[in-house]
């Protein structure tokens, strides 16, 4: 049977610069009609769709950039739900990779943009194939070895990006405008030693400053997209929500001259290229194992193949043994894997090298 067509006449145009949908976008006298093909016109990338690339995804979606390419390594997890604002229990419940998953819902929200999702983790070894071709970087990443990478692109190609992290009730944001504004390694010259921060994982956060340090990122994305740039707020903007306490540090004289990266234009977290390794997710319980080489896995080939192992299931995208012992894996098309349930990295190695004798 043939689809109805349906005719309408009266539709209301729902996309397209100086459609019924921007209006109200539109009126708000420093983006107007031309900021608002502005924003038709960019290509921003958000880097990671956890809590915070949730609230930035969308509003850049909702606002009409023109093309939004969202990048994520995970999957969802019910633990995900209580602040990851575009998921559902029906995202855990289907095994999807949150890029896929984010993808479907952003779609929905606006089909006049362009949503490119990427379900890979940003390494050195892809970082300039993933953040190629866009005006802007956000970040909404939860680990400091992307953000120093993102800094390196940023500053090696003049490309602004857009820093932000949050834990426990406390959040954290700046706007970095390469050649003008300090470079992140210009404030933090190096990562911190792992296990000196508090992580999610360990002290825990509450929705609202995800939204809170979200929203301002995206209102910096959406200022420097519009044309907006004398706008930027030129702090390294702090929050502790709890105490009500909001604290915008000027940065205006942070720039090195012998900064590192942007002083001395050396970019060691780009050139970083390792290849092959073992990484425990930030207190997650999880390690993430990343192949040497490319693989372009034939998951049901594979899932026929390890049956005998553990409790299968797939999808398109991945493939998950639940294994004894609380151990899970979890297996995307490129080769890399999640292993839940250790953070034991040799444990979590040496079992990917028994199941994919890699
Ligand atoms: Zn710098």
């Amino acid at each position: 049977m043939n689809k109805p067509i349906i005719q309408n006449n009266a539709a209301p145009e729902i996309s397209g610069v100086g459609s019924a949908r921007y209006a109200r976008q539109i009126r708000f006298s420093p983006v107007g009609e031309k900021g608002q093909q502005l924003l038709a016109g960019s290509r921003a990338a958000v880097v990671g769709m956890g809590a915070l690339g949730s609230v930035i995804a969308q509003h850049l979606v909702r606002s009409g950039v023109g093309y939004v390419r969202i990048i994520d390594r995970d999957i969802i997890e019910w633990s995900n739900l209580q602040r990851q604002m575009l998921y559902t229990e029906e995202d855990v419940l289907s095994l999807l990779p949150k890029a896929e998953a984010a993808a479907a819902h952003l779609r929905a929200m606006n089909s006049s943009v362009f949503i490119d999702p990427i379900v890979a983790d940003l390494t050195a070894m892809n970082a300039e194939e993933l953040l190629a071709d866009v005006d802007l970087i956000v970040d909404g990443s939860d680990n400091f070895s992307v953000r120093y990478l993102i800094n390196d692109y940023s500053v090696k190609y003049s490309i602004p990006w857009i820093y932000g992290g949050a834990v426990g009730a406390s959040g954290m944001t700046m706007t970095i405008i390469p050649g003008e504004s300090p470079c992140y390694r210009c404030l933090f010259n190096e990562p911190p030693p792992p296990g000196t921060t508090d992580t999610c994982e360990t002290s825990g956060v509450i929705s609202p400053v995800v939204d809170i340090i979200g929203s301002l990122q995206a209102t910096e994305a959406i200022k420097l997209l519009s044309g907006n740039k004398n706008a930027l707020h030129g702090t390294l903007f702090q929050v502790d929500l709890w105490n009500h306490a909001w604290l915008p540090i000027s940065v205006a004289k942070s720039k090195r001259s012998h900064c590192d990266c942007c002083g001395n234009r050396q970019f060691a977290f780009l050139e970083d290229q390792m290849s092959g390794s073992a990484a425990a997710l930030c207190g997650r319980h999880s390690v993430q194992i990343t192949p040497s080489q490319d693989a372009l896995l034939n998951l049901e080939e594979l899932a026929e193949r390890l049956k005998p192992v553990g409790t299968i299931t797939r999808n398109r995208f991945l493939l998950r043994i639940e294994l004894e012992a609380d151990l899970t894996l979890v297996l995307f098309q490129d080769g890399r894997a999640i292993v839940q349930g250790t953070d034991q990295l040799a444990k979590a190695r040496s079992l990917y090298a028994e199941l994919l004798g890699n």
